[in-house]
Protein backbone atom coordinates (compact mmCIF):
# COMPACT_ATOMS: atom_id res chain seq x y z
CA UNK A 1 0.00 0.00 0.00
CA UNK A 2 1.49 2.98 -1.01
CA UNK A 3 4.89 1.75 0.07
CA UNK A 4 7.95 3.95 -1.77
CA UNK A 5 11.59 3.11 -2.14
CA UNK A 6 13.30 5.52 0.53
CA UNK A 7 15.58 7.99 -1.84
CA UNK A 8 18.20 9.69 0.32
CA UNK A 9 17.69 8.84 3.63
CA UNK A 10 17.47 5.39 5.15
CA UNK A 11 13.89 4.42 5.37
CA UNK A 12 14.57 2.53 8.94
CA UNK A 13 14.98 5.53 10.15
CA UNK A 14 11.83 7.31 8.93
CA UNK A 15 8.59 6.92 10.63
CA UNK A 16 5.84 5.36 8.65
CA UNK A 17 2.29 4.40 9.05
CA UNK A 18 0.65 1.55 10.95
CA UNK A 19 -2.59 0.06 8.40
CA UNK A 20 -4.73 -3.30 8.13
CA UNK A 21 -2.09 -4.72 10.97
CA UNK A 22 1.26 -4.00 8.49
CA UNK A 23 3.67 -1.11 9.34
CA UNK A 24 4.00 0.51 6.03
CA UNK A 25 7.33 2.59 5.41
CA UNK A 26 6.45 5.36 3.03
CA UNK A 27 9.25 7.89 2.56
CA UNK A 28 6.96 10.80 1.30
CA UNK A 29 8.60 14.34 2.55
CA UNK A 30 9.56 13.02 5.13
CA UNK A 31 9.92 16.00 7.80
CA UNK A 32 12.99 15.85 10.41
CA UNK A 33 11.63 14.81 14.38
CA UNK A 34 14.47 16.36 16.69
CA UNK A 35 15.12 15.28 19.99
CA UNK A 36 14.60 19.07 21.43
CA UNK A 37 16.63 18.73 24.55
CA UNK A 38 19.75 17.95 21.97
CA UNK A 39 18.69 20.16 18.97
CA UNK A 40 19.72 16.89 16.73
CA UNK A 41 17.26 15.22 13.99
CA UNK A 42 16.80 11.83 15.34
CA UNK A 43 14.67 10.06 12.98
CA UNK A 44 12.17 11.42 9.94
CA UNK A 45 8.63 11.23 9.26
CA UNK A 46 6.17 10.17 6.54
CA UNK A 47 3.64 12.46 5.36
CA UNK A 48 0.81 11.04 4.29
CA UNK A 49 -0.47 11.44 0.68
CA UNK A 50 -4.72 11.21 0.42
CA UNK A 51 -3.48 7.82 -1.24
CA UNK A 52 -2.33 6.42 2.15
CA UNK A 53 -5.39 8.09 3.85
CA UNK A 54 -7.78 6.62 1.70
CA UNK A 55 -5.55 3.24 1.93
CA UNK A 56 -6.62 3.46 5.69
CA UNK A 57 -10.01 4.73 5.95
CA UNK A 58 -10.49 1.53 3.16
CA UNK A 59 -8.89 -1.01 5.59
CA UNK A 60 -11.13 0.70 8.59
CA UNK A 61 -14.21 0.06 6.80
CA UNK A 62 -13.72 -3.35 5.57
CA UNK A 63 -13.33 -4.23 9.01
CA UNK A 64 -15.90 -2.42 10.62
CA UNK A 65 -18.85 -4.66 10.22
CA UNK A 66 -17.10 -7.94 12.10
CA UNK A 67 -15.71 -5.68 14.94
CA UNK A 68 -19.21 -4.15 15.20
CA UNK A 69 -20.80 -7.52 16.03
CA UNK A 70 -18.36 -8.49 18.18
CA UNK A 71 -19.28 -8.85 21.54
CA UNK A 72 -18.84 -5.90 23.83
CA UNK A 73 -17.52 -8.34 26.82
CA UNK A 74 -14.88 -9.36 23.94
CA UNK A 75 -13.71 -6.34 22.86
CA UNK A 76 -12.95 -6.15 26.89
CA UNK A 77 -10.31 -8.64 26.73
CA UNK A 78 -8.49 -6.68 24.01
CA UNK A 79 -8.38 -3.50 26.22
CA UNK A 80 -7.43 -5.72 29.21
CA UNK A 81 -4.74 -7.30 27.08
CA UNK A 82 -3.88 -4.20 25.84
CA UNK A 83 -3.23 -2.78 29.09
CA UNK A 84 -1.34 -5.60 30.41
CA UNK A 85 1.23 -4.75 27.60
CA UNK A 86 0.96 -0.86 28.04
CA UNK A 87 2.34 -1.47 31.42
CA UNK A 88 5.04 -4.48 30.29
CA UNK A 89 6.38 -0.97 27.96
CA UNK A 90 5.88 1.41 30.25
CA UNK A 91 9.44 2.71 30.22
CA UNK A 92 9.83 1.91 26.22
CA UNK A 93 7.04 4.56 25.93
CA UNK A 94 7.97 7.10 28.43
CA UNK A 95 12.07 7.13 26.82
CA UNK A 96 9.85 7.76 23.23
CA UNK A 97 7.78 10.48 24.91
CA UNK A 98 11.04 11.97 26.53
CA UNK A 99 13.18 12.05 23.40
CA UNK A 100 10.83 13.09 20.96
CA UNK A 101 8.72 15.64 23.36
CA UNK A 102 11.29 17.08 26.01
CA UNK A 103 9.28 16.33 29.09
CA UNK A 104 10.66 15.10 32.54
CA UNK A 105 10.59 11.35 32.36
CA UNK A 106 8.35 11.90 35.59
CA UNK A 107 5.38 14.00 33.73
CA UNK A 108 6.04 11.67 30.59
CA UNK A 109 5.23 8.81 33.31
CA UNK A 110 2.32 11.36 34.65
CA UNK A 111 1.03 11.28 30.63
CA UNK A 112 1.53 7.82 30.32
CA UNK A 113 -0.37 6.60 33.19
CA UNK A 114 -3.57 9.16 32.84
CA UNK A 115 -4.01 7.66 29.08
CA UNK A 116 -3.72 3.83 30.48
CA UNK A 117 -6.73 5.52 33.02
CA UNK A 118 -9.03 5.65 30.06
CA UNK A 119 -7.93 1.95 28.93
CA UNK A 120 -9.13 1.01 32.31
CA UNK A 121 -12.30 2.93 31.32
CA UNK A 122 -13.10 1.26 28.13
CA UNK A 123 -12.60 -1.85 29.54
CA UNK A 124 -15.66 -1.89 31.44
CA UNK A 125 -17.68 -0.95 27.88
CA UNK A 126 -20.22 -4.03 28.47
CA UNK A 127 -21.15 -1.75 31.29
CA UNK A 128 -21.31 1.41 29.95
CA UNK A 129 -22.94 0.53 26.48
CA UNK A 130 -26.25 -1.02 28.52
CA UNK A 131 -28.98 0.49 26.92
CA UNK A 132 -32.46 1.75 28.07
CA UNK A 133 -34.93 -0.36 28.18
CA UNK A 134 -39.12 0.45 29.01
CA UNK A 135 -41.73 -2.46 29.64
CA UNK A 136 -44.86 -1.76 28.32
CA UNK A 137 -45.10 1.49 26.48
CA UNK A 138 -48.39 0.64 25.34
CA UNK A 139 -50.65 -2.35 25.81
CA UNK A 140 -48.20 -5.38 24.84
CA UNK A 141 -45.62 -2.98 23.78
CA UNK A 142 -41.87 -2.69 24.65
CA UNK A 143 -38.74 -0.16 23.99
CA UNK A 144 -35.73 -0.14 24.41
CA UNK A 145 -32.91 2.19 23.21
CA UNK A 146 -29.49 0.64 22.25
CA UNK A 147 -26.10 2.55 21.50
CA UNK A 148 -24.63 1.55 18.02
CA UNK A 149 -20.99 2.15 17.03
CA UNK A 150 -20.71 4.84 14.29
CA UNK A 151 -18.34 3.25 11.54
CA UNK A 152 -15.11 4.48 10.58
CA UNK A 153 -13.95 7.36 13.01
CA UNK A 154 -10.39 9.33 13.09
CA UNK A 155 -8.89 10.91 15.82
CA UNK A 156 -6.10 14.37 15.28
CA UNK A 157 -3.87 15.15 17.80
CA UNK A 158 -0.98 17.46 19.14
CA UNK A 159 2.01 17.52 19.88
CA UNK A 160 2.09 17.98 23.31
CA UNK A 161 0.32 14.81 24.93
CA UNK A 162 1.50 12.60 22.49
CA UNK A 163 0.64 9.42 24.04
CA UNK A 164 -2.43 10.49 26.00
CA UNK A 165 -4.50 12.49 24.20
CA UNK A 166 -4.42 9.44 21.14
CA UNK A 167 -5.74 7.42 24.55
CA UNK A 168 -7.97 9.91 25.32
CA UNK A 169 -9.83 8.60 21.88
CA UNK A 170 -9.40 5.32 20.50
CA UNK A 171 -9.51 3.00 23.29
CA UNK A 172 -13.06 4.35 23.81
CA UNK A 173 -14.38 4.52 19.87
CA UNK A 174 -12.91 0.57 19.50
CA UNK A 175 -14.56 -0.62 22.82
CA UNK A 176 -17.67 0.65 21.58
CA UNK A 177 -17.16 -1.07 18.10
CA UNK A 178 -15.93 1.73 15.56
CA UNK A 179 -13.06 1.40 13.52
CA UNK A 180 -10.77 4.11 14.16
CA UNK A 181 -7.54 6.21 11.99
CA UNK A 182 -5.10 7.98 14.21
CA UNK A 183 -3.03 10.90 12.72
CA UNK A 184 -0.53 11.88 15.71
CA UNK A 185 0.97 15.45 15.79
CA UNK A 186 4.49 15.11 13.19
CA UNK A 187 6.62 16.41 15.99
CA UNK A 188 7.18 13.64 18.57
CA UNK A 189 4.53 10.69 16.36
CA UNK A 190 6.51 7.60 17.88
CA UNK A 191 5.49 6.84 21.02
CA UNK A 192 1.73 7.15 19.31
CA UNK A 193 2.58 4.53 16.79
CA UNK A 194 4.24 2.51 19.12
CA UNK A 195 1.42 2.55 21.34
CA UNK A 196 -1.22 1.61 18.50
CA UNK A 197 0.87 -1.75 17.63
CA UNK A 198 0.39 -2.91 20.79
CA UNK A 199 -3.28 -2.98 20.04
CA UNK A 200 -2.26 -5.86 17.50
CA UNK A 201 -0.34 -7.74 20.08
CA UNK A 202 -3.55 -7.64 22.28
CA UNK A 203 -5.10 -9.51 19.11
CA UNK A 204 -7.16 -6.48 17.74
CA UNK A 205 -8.01 -7.38 14.43
CA UNK A 206 -6.50 -5.98 11.67
CA UNK A 207 -8.10 -2.72 10.22
CA UNK A 208 -9.93 -1.91 13.44
CA UNK A 209 -6.71 0.38 14.71
CA UNK A 210 -4.55 2.42 11.94
CA UNK A 211 -2.31 5.22 12.25
CA UNK A 212 -1.13 7.64 9.46
CA UNK A 213 1.25 10.14 10.03
CA UNK A 214 1.35 13.27 8.53
CA UNK A 215 -0.19 17.18 8.00
CA UNK A 216 -2.70 19.16 6.51
CA UNK A 217 -2.84 17.07 3.58
CA UNK A 218 -3.65 13.84 5.73
CA UNK A 219 -6.16 15.97 7.92
CA UNK A 220 -7.85 17.33 4.97
CA UNK A 221 -7.84 14.01 3.34
CA UNK A 222 -9.96 12.72 6.39
CA UNK A 223 -12.16 15.87 6.48
CA UNK A 224 -13.44 15.15 3.28
CA UNK A 225 -14.28 11.48 2.90
CA UNK A 226 -17.29 10.38 3.18
CA UNK A 227 -16.46 7.39 4.44
CA UNK A 228 -14.99 8.92 7.62
CA UNK A 229 -17.97 9.29 10.03
CA UNK A 230 -17.04 11.46 13.01
CA UNK A 231 -13.42 12.94 13.63
CA UNK A 232 -12.19 14.06 17.56
CA UNK A 233 -9.63 16.86 17.05
CA UNK A 234 -6.82 18.02 19.85
CA UNK A 235 -4.82 20.81 18.65
CA UNK A 236 -5.07 24.65 18.61
CA UNK A 237 -8.08 26.84 18.42
CA UNK A 238 -7.65 27.90 14.90
CA UNK A 239 -6.86 24.44 12.97
CA UNK A 240 -9.45 23.44 16.05
CA UNK A 241 -12.55 26.05 14.48
CA UNK A 242 -10.81 24.46 10.62
CA UNK A 243 -11.89 21.02 11.29
CA UNK A 244 -15.61 22.13 13.13
CA UNK A 245 -16.28 23.68 10.54
CA UNK A 246 -15.22 21.47 7.40
CA UNK A 247 -16.23 18.52 9.13
CA UNK A 248 -19.95 19.37 10.25
CA UNK A 249 -20.18 21.24 6.50
CA UNK A 250 -19.28 17.50 5.29
CA UNK A 251 -21.59 15.54 7.64
CA UNK A 252 -19.27 14.40 10.50
CA UNK A 253 -20.33 14.41 13.61
CA UNK A 254 -17.17 16.66 15.16
CA UNK A 255 -15.70 17.07 18.66
CA UNK A 256 -12.28 19.50 18.40
CA UNK A 257 -10.88 20.88 21.52
CA UNK A 258 -9.10 24.02 21.33
CA UNK A 259 -6.35 26.28 23.07
CA UNK A 260 -6.54 27.77 26.50
CA UNK A 261 -5.30 30.46 28.68
CA UNK A 262 -6.07 29.30 32.06
CA UNK A 263 -6.13 31.83 35.38
CA UNK A 264 -5.76 30.78 38.80
CA UNK A 265 -7.59 33.46 41.29
CA UNK A 266 -5.46 33.81 44.31
CA UNK A 267 -7.58 35.29 47.37
CA UNK A 268 -6.13 37.24 50.32
CA UNK A 269 -7.16 34.35 52.68
CA UNK A 270 -5.31 31.45 50.75
CA UNK A 271 -2.85 29.39 52.25
CA UNK A 272 0.17 31.06 50.04
CA UNK A 273 2.57 28.29 50.62
CA UNK A 274 0.43 25.68 49.15
CA UNK A 275 -0.54 27.71 45.97
CA UNK A 276 2.93 29.15 45.28
CA UNK A 277 3.92 25.23 45.26
CA UNK A 278 0.48 24.67 43.32
CA UNK A 279 1.89 27.39 40.78
CA UNK A 280 5.31 26.28 40.32
CA UNK A 281 3.74 23.01 39.05
CA UNK A 282 0.76 24.09 37.24
CA UNK A 283 2.74 26.74 35.70
CA UNK A 284 5.87 25.59 34.80
CA UNK A 285 5.64 22.06 34.68
CA UNK A 286 6.06 20.54 30.82
CA UNK A 287 7.60 23.51 30.33
CA UNK A 288 3.97 25.00 30.17
CA UNK A 289 3.16 23.19 27.10
CA UNK A 290 -0.06 21.74 28.76
CA UNK A 291 -3.54 22.94 27.65
CA UNK A 292 -4.53 23.11 31.13
CA UNK A 293 -1.17 24.95 32.42
CA UNK A 294 -1.76 27.92 34.85
CA UNK A 295 -0.45 30.56 32.26
CA UNK A 296 -1.93 33.87 34.41
CA UNK A 297 -2.24 34.35 38.13
CA UNK A 298 -5.01 36.67 39.23
CA UNK A 299 -3.67 37.85 42.53
CA UNK A 300 -6.69 39.78 44.61
CA UNK A 301 -5.35 42.63 46.33
CA UNK A 302 -1.70 44.21 46.20
CA UNK A 303 -0.25 42.36 49.25
CA UNK A 304 -1.47 38.99 48.24
CA UNK A 305 0.43 39.86 44.98
CA UNK A 306 3.47 41.17 46.47
CA UNK A 307 3.85 37.70 48.59
CA UNK A 308 2.94 35.43 45.97
CA UNK A 309 5.52 36.96 43.31
CA UNK A 310 8.33 37.23 45.98
CA UNK A 311 7.98 33.60 46.85
CA UNK A 312 7.94 33.03 42.93
CA UNK A 313 10.73 34.64 42.68
CA UNK A 314 12.72 32.48 45.11
CA UNK A 315 11.41 29.08 43.94
CA UNK A 316 12.04 30.30 40.81
CA UNK A 317 15.80 30.41 41.26
CA UNK A 318 16.58 27.00 41.83
CA UNK A 319 13.98 25.59 39.01
CA UNK A 320 16.39 23.06 37.49
CA UNK A 321 16.05 22.84 33.98
CA UNK A 322 17.69 20.19 31.07
CA UNK A 323 17.60 17.38 29.83
CA UNK A 324 14.10 14.93 30.55
CA UNK A 325 16.01 12.33 30.88
CA UNK A 326 17.53 13.65 33.87
CA UNK A 327 14.86 12.69 36.39
CA UNK A 328 16.93 15.62 38.84
CA UNK A 329 15.51 18.30 36.19
CA UNK A 330 11.86 20.16 37.24
CA UNK A 331 11.63 21.11 33.25
CA UNK A 332 12.67 19.75 30.17
CA UNK A 333 12.88 22.13 26.56
CA UNK A 334 10.41 23.77 24.17
CA UNK A 335 9.00 20.99 21.53
CA UNK A 336 11.23 22.69 18.52
CA UNK A 337 12.95 25.61 17.17
CA UNK A 338 10.05 27.52 16.17
CA UNK A 339 8.24 27.52 19.10
CA UNK A 340 11.35 28.26 21.18
CA UNK A 341 11.69 31.48 18.79
CA UNK A 342 7.83 32.21 19.22
CA UNK A 343 7.54 32.29 23.11
CA UNK A 344 11.02 34.48 23.26
CA UNK A 345 9.22 36.67 20.80
CA UNK A 346 5.92 36.52 23.48
CA UNK A 347 8.59 37.55 26.33
CA UNK A 348 10.06 39.99 24.07
CA UNK A 349 6.28 41.58 23.34
CA UNK A 350 6.04 41.62 26.85
CA UNK A 351 8.63 43.65 27.74
CA UNK A 352 8.02 46.06 25.10
CA UNK A 353 3.74 46.25 26.23
CA UNK A 354 4.97 47.14 29.55
CA UNK A 355 4.71 44.23 31.74
CA UNK A 356 7.33 43.88 34.81
CA UNK A 357 9.91 40.76 33.46
CA UNK A 358 10.64 40.04 37.42
CA UNK A 359 12.13 36.39 35.99
CA UNK A 360 13.93 36.43 32.65
CA UNK A 361 14.37 33.06 31.18
CA UNK A 362 15.72 34.54 27.84
CA UNK A 363 19.62 33.59 28.41
CA UNK A 364 19.62 30.24 29.65
CA UNK A 365 21.98 28.02 28.39
CA UNK A 366 22.26 24.43 29.47
CA UNK A 367 25.74 23.13 29.87
CA UNK A 368 26.39 20.13 27.39
CA UNK A 369 23.14 21.25 25.55
CA UNK A 370 23.98 23.98 23.83
CA UNK A 371 21.46 23.10 20.65
CA UNK A 372 18.69 22.05 23.08
CA UNK A 373 15.43 24.67 23.13
CA UNK A 374 15.74 25.56 26.75
CA UNK A 375 13.50 28.80 27.97
CA UNK A 376 14.03 29.44 31.44
CA UNK A 377 10.70 30.02 33.65
CA UNK A 378 9.81 33.79 33.14
CA UNK A 379 7.61 35.77 34.95
CA UNK A 380 5.32 38.56 34.43
CA UNK A 381 4.14 41.41 37.20
CA UNK A 382 1.41 44.00 36.57
CA UNK A 383 0.23 42.43 33.32
CA UNK A 384 -3.04 44.62 31.88
CA UNK A 385 -6.08 42.75 29.98
CA UNK A 386 -5.15 44.88 26.73
CA UNK A 387 -1.67 43.35 26.09
CA UNK A 388 -0.73 40.49 24.04
CA UNK A 389 1.11 38.40 26.58
CA UNK A 390 -2.88 38.15 28.44
CA UNK A 391 -4.94 37.40 25.57
CA UNK A 392 -3.03 35.31 23.06
CA UNK A 393 -1.71 31.93 24.37
CA UNK A 394 1.90 31.29 24.82
CA UNK A 395 2.10 27.66 25.31
CA UNK A 396 5.39 27.85 27.57
CA UNK A 397 6.62 28.92 30.69
CA UNK A 398 5.59 32.41 30.83
CA UNK A 399 3.43 33.04 33.92
CA UNK A 400 1.39 36.35 34.13
CA UNK A 401 0.59 37.75 37.11
CA UNK A 402 -2.58 40.14 37.29
CA UNK A 403 -3.24 42.33 40.04
CA UNK A 404 -7.44 43.21 40.99
CA UNK A 405 -8.74 44.38 44.26
CA UNK A 406 -12.03 41.82 44.53
CA UNK A 407 -13.17 38.48 43.63
CA UNK A 408 -15.81 39.89 41.48
CA UNK A 409 -12.89 41.64 38.97
CA UNK A 410 -11.13 38.57 38.90
CA UNK A 411 -14.14 36.64 37.99
CA UNK A 412 -15.03 38.79 35.07
CA UNK A 413 -11.72 39.08 33.61
CA UNK A 414 -11.66 34.81 33.53
CA UNK A 415 -15.39 34.96 31.95
CA UNK A 416 -14.55 37.63 29.08
CA UNK A 417 -11.21 35.78 27.82
CA UNK A 418 -12.09 34.05 24.96
CA UNK A 419 -10.46 31.28 26.22
CA UNK A 420 -12.33 28.61 29.17
CA UNK A 421 -10.82 25.65 29.59
CA UNK A 422 -9.66 25.08 32.69
CA UNK A 423 -9.51 27.64 35.82
CA UNK A 424 -8.88 27.44 39.71
CA UNK A 425 -9.15 29.00 42.85
CA UNK A 426 -7.22 29.37 46.02
CA UNK A 427 -8.86 30.00 49.17
CA UNK A 428 -10.11 28.93 52.60
CA UNK A 429 -13.04 30.58 51.93
CA UNK A 430 -15.68 27.46 51.49
CA UNK A 431 -18.77 30.24 50.39
CA UNK A 432 -16.01 32.19 47.85
CA UNK A 433 -15.30 29.02 46.25
CA UNK A 434 -18.78 28.19 45.93
CA UNK A 435 -19.76 30.54 44.19
CA UNK A 436 -16.55 30.75 42.00
CA UNK A 437 -17.54 27.24 40.65
CA UNK A 438 -21.28 28.24 40.09
CA UNK A 439 -20.69 30.64 38.31
CA UNK A 440 -17.29 31.25 36.12
CA UNK A 441 -17.93 30.11 32.76
CA UNK A 442 -14.96 27.57 32.32
CA UNK A 443 -15.58 23.65 31.98
CA UNK A 444 -12.84 22.35 34.66
CA UNK A 445 -12.54 24.05 38.04
CA UNK A 446 -10.51 23.10 40.49
CA UNK A 447 -10.87 24.42 44.03
CA UNK A 448 -7.16 24.79 45.61
CA UNK A 449 -6.24 22.21 42.73
CA UNK A 450 -4.50 23.59 40.18
CA UNK A 451 -4.71 21.26 36.93
CA UNK A 452 -8.44 20.09 37.36
CA UNK A 453 -7.96 17.32 34.94
CA UNK A 454 -11.36 15.05 35.11
CA UNK A 455 -9.79 11.65 36.13
CA UNK A 456 -11.24 8.77 33.13
CA UNK A 457 -14.70 8.08 34.79
CA UNK A 458 -16.13 12.04 34.26
CA UNK A 459 -14.97 13.72 31.12
CA UNK A 460 -12.90 16.19 29.64
CA UNK A 461 -13.48 20.00 27.89
CA UNK A 462 -13.39 23.54 28.17
CA UNK A 463 -15.78 26.52 27.19
CA UNK A 464 -15.68 29.22 24.80
CA UNK A 465 -13.19 28.89 22.06
CA UNK A 466 -11.52 25.77 24.21
CA UNK A 467 -14.10 23.57 22.56
CA UNK A 468 -16.51 23.44 19.43
CA UNK A 469 -19.20 20.47 19.64
CA UNK A 470 -21.42 19.59 22.22
CA UNK A 471 -19.58 16.48 23.85
CA UNK A 472 -15.97 16.32 25.86
CA UNK A 473 -12.99 13.88 25.72
CA UNK A 474 -13.05 10.88 27.29
CA UNK A 475 -15.58 9.07 30.30
CA UNK A 476 -19.18 9.16 29.72
CA UNK A 477 -19.45 12.02 27.09
CA UNK A 478 -17.01 9.73 24.58
CA UNK A 479 -19.33 6.94 24.35
CA UNK A 480 -21.92 9.23 23.61
CA UNK A 481 -19.86 10.56 20.49
CA UNK A 482 -18.56 7.25 19.60
CA UNK A 483 -22.34 5.71 19.12
CA UNK A 484 -25.51 6.60 17.70
CA UNK A 485 -28.73 6.11 19.67
CA UNK A 486 -31.15 3.57 17.84
CA UNK A 487 -35.23 3.51 19.90
CA UNK A 488 -36.44 0.75 18.69
CA UNK A 489 -40.28 -0.55 19.43
CA UNK A 490 -41.95 -3.64 19.65
CA UNK A 491 -44.50 -5.40 19.54
CA UNK A 492 -45.67 -8.40 19.12
CA UNK A 493 -49.46 -10.00 18.43
CA UNK A 494 -50.76 -12.39 21.49
CA UNK A 495 -52.91 -14.87 21.19
CA UNK A 496 -53.34 -14.29 17.20
CA UNK A 497 -55.59 -11.41 17.99
CA UNK A 498 -55.39 -9.01 14.81
CA UNK A 499 -55.06 -5.07 15.25
CA UNK A 500 -57.56 -2.48 13.55
CA UNK A 501 -56.14 -0.03 12.10
CA UNK A 502 -55.71 2.92 13.56
CA UNK A 503 -55.53 6.46 11.86
CA UNK A 504 -55.12 8.56 15.38
CA UNK A 505 -51.70 9.36 16.90
CA UNK A 506 -50.66 6.76 18.59
CA UNK A 507 -51.17 7.27 22.42
CA UNK A 508 -51.80 6.03 26.35
CA UNK A 509 -55.47 7.84 26.27
P1 LIG B 1 -1.85 22.23 16.26
O1 LIG B 1 -3.21 22.78 16.15
O2 LIG B 1 -0.74 22.93 15.55
O3 LIG B 1 -1.80 20.72 15.70
C1 LIG B 1 -2.74 19.76 16.12
C2 LIG B 1 -2.95 18.74 15.01
O4 LIG B 1 -3.48 19.42 13.86
C3 LIG B 1 -1.67 18.05 14.57
O5 LIG B 1 -1.94 16.69 14.34
C4 LIG B 1 -1.31 18.77 13.28
O6 LIG B 1 -0.61 17.95 12.37
C5 LIG B 1 -2.65 19.18 12.72
N1 LIG B 1 -2.57 20.43 11.95
C6 LIG B 1 -1.69 21.46 12.13
N2 LIG B 1 -1.92 22.44 11.24
C7 LIG B 1 -2.95 22.03 10.47
C8 LIG B 1 -3.64 22.62 9.36
N3 LIG B 1 -3.31 23.81 8.89
N4 LIG B 1 -4.66 21.93 8.83
C9 LIG B 1 -5.01 20.72 9.31
N5 LIG B 1 -4.37 20.11 10.34
C10 LIG B 1 -3.36 20.76 10.92
O7 LIG B 1 -1.53 22.07 17.81
P2 LIG B 1 -0.16 21.66 18.50
O8 LIG B 1 0.80 22.79 18.36
O9 LIG B 1 0.26 20.31 18.06
O10 LIG B 1 -0.63 21.53 20.02
C11 LIG B 1 -0.70 22.61 20.91
C12 LIG B 1 -2.10 23.17 20.97
O11 LIG B 1 -3.02 22.16 21.34
C13 LIG B 1 -2.25 24.26 22.02
O12 LIG B 1 -3.06 25.28 21.49
C14 LIG B 1 -2.96 23.56 23.16
O13 LIG B 1 -3.71 24.40 24.00
C15 LIG B 1 -3.84 22.63 22.41
N6 LIG B 1 -4.27 21.51 23.24
C16 LIG B 1 -5.55 21.52 23.68
C17 LIG B 1 -6.00 20.51 24.50
C18 LIG B 1 -7.41 20.51 25.00
O14 LIG B 1 -7.81 19.50 25.54
N7 LIG B 1 -8.18 21.57 24.84
C19 LIG B 1 -5.14 19.47 24.84
C20 LIG B 1 -3.85 19.48 24.37
C21 LIG B 1 -3.42 20.52 23.56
Amino acid sequence: MNARPARNLDSANIVGHFIDGNEIADDNRPQPITNPATGEVTRHVAMATQETVSNAIAAAEAAFPAWRNTPPAKRAKVMFRFKALLEKHADEIVALLTNEHGKVIDDAMGEFIRGVEIVDYACGIPELLKGEYSKNVGPGIDSWSEFQPLGVVAGITPFNFPAMVPMWMFPVAIACGNTFILKPSEKDPSAPLFVAKLMKEAGLPDGVMNVVNGDKEAVDALLGDVRVQAISFVGSTRIAEYIYTTGTKNGKRIQALGGAKNHAIVMPDADIDNAVNALMGAAYGSCGERCMAISVTVCVGDDTADTVVGKLQDRLRDLKVGNGNDASNDMGPLITKAHFDKVKDYVDIGVAEGADLVVDGRDLSVEGHENGFFLGPCLFDNVMPGMRIYKEEIFGPVLCVVRVDSQERAMQLIDDHEYGNGTCIFTRDGEAARYFADNIKVGMVGINVPLPVPVAYHSFGGWKRSLFGDLYAYGPDSVRFYTRRKTITQRWSSGGVREQAQFSFPSNR
